[in-house]
């Protein structure tokens, strides 16, 4: 086998890609990653939380209690390769906006959401914020380093001669046949598209009912605010690298471009005087498309009719949890030929895919 025919070719390191190269790797599979430096991408921009409940009505979300403590796992085994701490423990305090808020809190706490408290201390909460319908709780919360991991996990594979820093051109690519392709030099068994957003625009998985949305983020200096929770209301304020806050997000879906956007600075800022009673100073300002779809589960498998051509996207706003448990489901597909969970094998869209 000569340097570049190899099992692998994996196309992106957000942390879908991050997460699939780790256990391809561990599996002692020949691969190669190309991702394209941007300065903003989802995985780049995201706050890293990892929550055990969703939306306005706290339902729990999907597979939680499987993908909780597999994201623990998962974060701490990939740190320990990059010689970093990926993940801690930092549970939500959430501002009810109303009554009817606090009461859907307080009941599912009684009944049936084993992550839903009461806080210890709320009284302490009132010399920072304004806030009027009390406060709940989730617990535990994760908050996993993106930014650590995209960085370490490169380096790591940029040392190993596995990274190549560029934009995929999909003009070069040739499918030779069910399990071989040829990208310029390189031949692999397998190209494995975790390409985010750029999915929406790949010939082979555009057809998938991806809804792309937007989110941005301030980053701030809120001196006297403790950090040791994540707080909650129309905004989140989560704790970030040294004194800094990451206050965010909106889900815009109409929007015009990517950028940073006037409206959302002005909206958030104007939300923040009237919860904070501390004074802030914004630093910093990112925005970035998540690859969401309508279903809101993951697209994972190989092309029902190219199985030399596999994804591992539509994670939505949720990827920082759901990416280590289905890169491992898909390397176990891929090498033992496990089976996918059906709501994300993207089996479930083969007379789509078979339009392509
Ligand atoms: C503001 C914001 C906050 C968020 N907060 C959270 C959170 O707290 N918790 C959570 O679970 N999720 C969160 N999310 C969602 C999460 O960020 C995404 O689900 C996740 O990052 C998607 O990861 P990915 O690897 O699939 O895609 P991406 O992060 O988009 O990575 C794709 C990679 O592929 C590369 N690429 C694409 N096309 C090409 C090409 N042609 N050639 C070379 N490289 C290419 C890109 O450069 C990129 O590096 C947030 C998202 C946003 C926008």
């Amino acid at each position: 086998m000569s340097k570049n025919d190899i099992d692998y070719l994996i196309i992106g390191q957000g942390i879908s890609g991050s997460f699939l190269s780790y256990y391809l790797y561990k599996a002692e599979k020949n691969i190669i990653v190309i991702d394209e430096a941007k300065p903003f991408t989802a995985t780049k921009i995201a706050s890293g939380v990892i929550n055990p409940v969703t939306g306005r009505r706290v339902v729990q979300t999907w597979l939680i209690d499987d993908i909780m403590p597999f994201a623990w796992q998962a974060y701490t085994e990939l740190g320990k390769e990059i010689n970093a701490n990926l993940i801690s423990q930092c549970n939500v305090l959430s501002f009810h906006g109303n009554e009817q808020m606090q009461r859907a809190f307080e009941d599912r706490s009684i009944d049936e959401n084993k992550y839903l408290k009461k806080p210890a201390n709320i009284d302490a909460l009132k010399n920072y914020f304004n806030f009027y319908f009390g406060v709940g709780e989730t617990n535990p919360c994760y908050l996993a380093d993106m930014q650590t991991l995209l960085s370490g996990w490169k380096n790591f594979l940029l040392n190993k001669n596995l990274l190549i820093e560029e934009k995929f051109d999909a003009t070069k690519l040739t499918i030779q046949n069910t399990n071989s392709i040829t990208y310029k030099n390189i031949t692999a068994q397998k190209i494995i598209f975790c390409d985010g957003i750029e999915g929406t625009r790949n010939s082979f998985f555009q057809l998938l009912p991806f809804a792309k949305n937007k989110g941005e983020a301030l980053i701030a200096e809120i001196p006297d605010l403790p950090r040791n929770n994540i707080f909650k209301q129309n905004l989140t304020i989560v704790p970030w690298k040294e004194n800094l806050f990451w206050i965010g997000s909106q889900y815009e879906w109409n929007y015009s471009d990517a950028n940073p956007s006037a409206t959302f600075k002005l909206k958030a800022m104007m939300q923040l005087q009237q919860w904070l009673k501390l004074p802030f100073k914004i630093v910093d300002h990112w925005a970035a498309e998540r690859p969401a779809n309508i279903e809101r589960r993951p697209f994972v498998g190989l092309h029902p009719q190219q199985p030399a051509v596999g994804i591992l996207n539509g994670m939505g706003t949720k990827g920082c949890s759901l990416a280590p448990y289905f890169a491992w489901e898909l390397t176990q597909h891929l090498i033992n030929q496990t089976p996918i969970n059906p709501l994300a094998n993207i089996a479930r869209f083969s007379t789509i895919l078979s339009r392509n």
